[in-house]
């Protein structure tokens, strides 16, 4: 064991899985990076909740009352989470890809947006062709910083535009140079979000250190699987939009005209954008895992997760055909999140062959980041759905392994262990591919 602990545990810890060769094991959850496993603390703080909910910013009574606090004081919370600016805006969200699809309706007219082709779908794809420059995925931090800074230099007109860009990949784990993108976006008069869903629960993020205009993240790759997600930042482009739903708690007031239309005078607080009854249990649940990891402190889990990232990365480095996906260099600091491809293997077989023998979760596939996978395989961008398509010799998917709080080393041990055998031995109940075949 790693002598670093931090005092975060997680549930789920447990759960006992059968094995296709017999008997069962304990589930080993190395799937961080889709869904992390919700914090104790998370878990207490709701359990201790969920019987007081009541209405938020509607009731008059107690229970009302006791939610719009919370509510309230966990968009507070968070707002110290994230470091934000004194006027910055937290609005709650469903995810990631909700926060970003809300930002893609507030662009000024005229905005263009400016992403990598390295990015998750859900950054990649809110902002609708016409006004999108998709640029070429960068081989080290230093590259993407002058593409993006040609590009924007390059823009015509020179209007407004808005740089979206993730802190940490999802594919690769790697950290991108977010405070120089910001740097660059801001010289060229443009805004910058950034993508902190793989981010945040690995790294502390600060909005106003970073120089970053938005922050949108997810609560369930956070420790706080409620449903709830966040975009907190500027709150100008927010205020002047129309609201990203219609309806009750967005709008002040509601009038019918004398010639039956509707005039609808609308928030520009938070609410504008957070109509209908709000998740509250949700964004509870993620202002407790932003306190618990305030409190834990970052560095207990960074140093734990470099001490697991060092031990994935010497076992696969063992193993014969291993290849571990990169776009910076073997050595570019990373999160606990790292894809790789093992020759002569198809993806999902090795995925599901970790599970059903050694009762192992990790991901297969593309990653919803189609462009970039297809980049880092070396593959053409027209191949392969999300699946990959029949090996032919070539990988067209990859398998992920992810981790953090809560992470006991006998996973990433068993993980190692398993590869090696699987790679050595084939999987025992199902087939491996050579050279385009399949073999028992
Ligand atoms: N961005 C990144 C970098 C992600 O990893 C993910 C989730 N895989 C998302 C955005 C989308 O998050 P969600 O599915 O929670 O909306």
């Amino acid at each position: 064991e790693s002598p670093v602990r931090p005092p975060l545990p997680v549930l789920g810890g447990d759960v006992r899985v059968p094995l296709v060769t017999g008997g069962e094991v304990t589930y080993a959850a190395l799937d961080y990076a889709a869904s992390a496993p919700a914090l104790r603390r998370v878990w207490d703080d709701v359990a201790a909740y969920a019987p007081y909910y009541g209405s938020v910013h509607r009731g008059a009574g107690y229970l009302s009352q006791l939610s719009t606090d919370l509510f309230e004081n966990s968009r507070a919370t968070v707002a110290r989470f994230l470091g934000c600016r004194e006027d910055d805006q937290v609005v709650f969200t469903r995810s990631t890809t909700d926060s970003l699809n809300l930002l893609a309706t507030v662009l000024p007219a005229g905005c263009r947006v400016f992403v990598f082709e390295t990015e998750h779908h859900a950054a990649l794809l809110p902002w609708g062709e016409g006004r999108l420059t998709c640029l070429p995925a960068p081989r080290t931090p230093a590259e993407a910083v002058a593409t993006l800074e040609r590009a924007l230099a390059d823009r015509e007109p020179h209007g407004p535009a808005l740089v979206c860009v993730t802190g940490a990949s999802n594919v690769t784990g790697e950290l991108w140079p977010v405070r120089e993108l910001a740097a660059a976006a801001h010289a060229h008069g443009a805004r910058i979000v950034l993508d902190a869903a793989q981010l945040a629960p690995h790294h502390p993020v600060d909005i106003r250190g970073l120089d970053v205009d938005w922050v949108a993240l997810s609560g369930h790759k956070l420790y706080a699987p409620f449903g709830a997600g966040v975009l907190a930042g500027r709150p100008d482009w927010l205020r002047e939009a129309e609201p990203y739903l219609a309806g009750g708690g967005a709008s002040r007031r509601v009038t019918r005209l004398p010639d039956g239309r509707l005039e609808t005078e609308w928030h520009t607080t938070t609410a504008r954008h957070e109509a209908g009854s709000p998740n509250v249990i949700g964004a509870y649940a993620i202002a407790s895992a932003c306190r618990a990891l305030t409190e834990a402190g970052f560095e207990g889990l960074v140093a734990r997760e470099r001490h697991l990232v060092a031990r994935v990365r010497e076992g696969l480095a063992e193993v014969p055909g291993v290849r571990v996906l990169s776009l910076f260099g073997p050595d570019a600091p990373r999160v606990g999140v790292l894809s790789f491809v093992v020759e002569g293997w198809n993806s999902s077989h090795l995925a599901a062959a970790l599970s059903a023998e050694y009762g192992i979760g990790v991901r297969d596939g593309l990653f919803c980041a189609h462009p970039l996978v297809r980049t880092l395989l070396g593959a053409g961008q027209q191949e392969a759905g999300e699946c990959g398509a029949p090996d032919e010799g070539r990988a067209h998917s990859a398998v992920r392994v992810s981790f953090g709080a809560g992470t006991p080393d006998e996973h990433v041990e068993r993980f190692v262990r398993a590869v090696r055998e699987l790679v050595a031995h084939g999987a025992r109940w199902l087939y491996r591919t050579e050279g385009g075949r399949c073999v028992p």
